[in-house]
C-alpha cells in the first residue's frame, strides 16, 4: 500500500478529508449494517434533532504506526463504552462498543494510506460520532440517528518538545452538578467556546474550570483532565461526577500504580492545594500529557516548581512509559493495543 504523499511531521491539527468513512443509520428501532462510503457530505431535514436541540456525542481516538510498522490503536473498547454512556445520557439510541470497535477497525483498514509512518511523531486521529437526524419541532428526542466515523491525520501535538503552559482559573463553569459534564456532548464544547476564546485573548493557553457547585476545588480544563504529581512522588486527580473520563487520565493511574510503583490518589482536590504540588499536567489523546508551569487565579500566581522549560521528572516518566506502551516499545497490559494492520 502506497503511502500519501503528506509532509507528516508538519501536518496541524486540522481536517483533511480522507477516502473512506463509516456510516450507520438507526431507524424504526434498529441499526442497519453500517457501510463504508466515499461521501464526506450529510444530508439531514432542515429541522433535525441535532440542528435544533444539539442531540449529538462524540468520540476521539488515534491509530498509529509502532517501532515494528503495525498500525494499531489504543483501548478503543474503552470509546466504544463511553460512547454508550453519552449516549443513554442524552436519549439516543446505543451504537454496541463491540460493533463500534469493529467500524473503526474497518475505517481505518480503509485508510491505511492516510496512517502517518512511525516516527513522524503524526497519528491517524479518529473521530466517531452520532446526531439526531430526522426531525423534532416539539422538545424530545428524535426517531431516527446517525452514526459515522471520519478519520483524519494529524500532525504532531508538540512541534519541538512539549513546553509547560500557562493557565488560568475560569470564571466560567464548564458543567453543571449533576448536568452532563462527564459525558462527550458537543453541547459541553460549544458552551466552552466563549470561555476558551476569552483566555486566548487574555494570553492563556487553556482554562481551569472548578466545581460547578462551590467552586473551590479542581475539575479539568475543556477537553483534558489533570493530574498531580505531589512532593513525595504520589500521582493525584481529582475526583467528581463533572469530569470527563479521561481514558488517557485512567491508563496513566494504571502505569503509575503497575509499572512505575507510584501511589495515586483520585480524590477532591481543593484549588488551595495547587501551590503545594511538584508537578501540574493535562491529560487526553492529543497530547497524552502537556506540562502546565504556571495557574492564575485573579491576582494569584501559582507557580509550578517543574518551571517554564520542560516537563518535571514524573510527569516525564509517566508519558515516556504510556507513549511506549502505546508505540509498542513496552509490553502493554492485556488488551491495550488493538491491532489494526
Ligand atoms: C475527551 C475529553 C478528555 C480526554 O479524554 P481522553 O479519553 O483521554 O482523550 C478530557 N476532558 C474532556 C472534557 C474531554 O471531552
Amino acid at each position: 500500500m502506497e503511502k500519501k504523499n503528506l509532509d507528516w511531521a508538519n501536518l496541524s491539527f486540522s481536517y483533511i478529508k480522507t477516502d473512506k468513512r463509516f456510516v450507520a443509520n438507526y431507524k424504526n428501532g434498529a441499526w442497519d449494517e453500517g457501510q463504508l462510503t466515499d461521501d464526506d457530505k450529510v444530508v439531514i431535514t432542515e429541522c433535525a434533532g441535532v440542528l435544533q436541540y444539539s442531540q449529538s456525542c462524540f468520540e476521539g481516538l488515534k491509530a498509529y504506526t509502532t517501532e515494528d510498522g503495525h498500525v494499531v490503536c489504543f483501548r478503543p473498547d474503552l470509546n466504544g463504552q463511553r460512547m454508550e454512556d453519552s449516549c443513554r445520557r442524552l436519549e439516543m439510541p446505543v451504537f454496541p462498543a463491540d460493533r463500534f470497535v469493529e467500524a473503526v477497525v474497518e475505517t481505518v483498514r480503509a485508510n491505511l494510506a492516510w496512517v502517518p509512518p512511525y516516527g513522524s511523531g503524526a497519528t491517524l486521529y479518529i473521530r466517531p460520532y452520532m446526531f439526531a437526524s430526522s426531525a423534532v419541532i416539539g422538545v424530545k428526542p428524535a426517531d431516527e440517528y446517525q452514526f459515522r466515523i471520519l478519520v483524519t491525520p494529524v500532525g504532531p501535538y508538540f512541534k519541538g518538545g512539549a513546553k509547560p503552559i500557562t493557565i488560568r482559573v475560569s470564571d466560567f463553569d464548564r458543567a453543571a452538578p449533576r448536568g452532563t459534564g462527564n459525558i462527550k456532548a458537543g453541547l459541553n464544547y460549544a458552551m466552552s467556546l466563549h470561555p476558551i476564546m476569552d483566555a486566548h485573548r487574555q494570553g492563556y493557553a487553556e482554562n481551569m474550570y472548578l466545581d460547578p457547585a462551590t467552586r473551590t476545588k479542581v475539575e479539568e480544563t475543556g477537553g483534558a483532565n489533570f493530574i498531580f504529581i505531589t512532593k513525595d512522588g504520589k500521582l493525584v486527580t481529582p475526583k467528581s461526577d463533572s469530569i470527563l473520563p479521561s481514558i488517557t487520565r485512567r491508563s496513566l493511574l494504571y502505569v503509575a500504580q503497575h509499572y512505575l510503583n507510584m501511589e495515586v490518589e483520585e480524590r477532591e482536590v481543593p484549588l488551595t492545594e495547587v501551590p503545594s504540588f511538584a508537578e501540574v499536567g493535562l491529560c487526553g489523546t492529543a497530547a497524552v500529557i502537556s506540562p502546565v508551569g504556571k495557574i492564575v487565579n485573579h491576582d494569584e500566581e501559582i507557580c509550578v516548581p517543574s518551571g517554564m522549560d520542560t516537563m518535571g521528572p514524573v510527569l516525564t516518566k509517566l508519558y515516556d512509559t504510556l507513549t511506549g506502551i502505546q508505540m509498542g516499545r513496552i509490553e502493554a497490559p492485556e488488551g491495550w493495543i488493538k491491532r489494526i494492520a
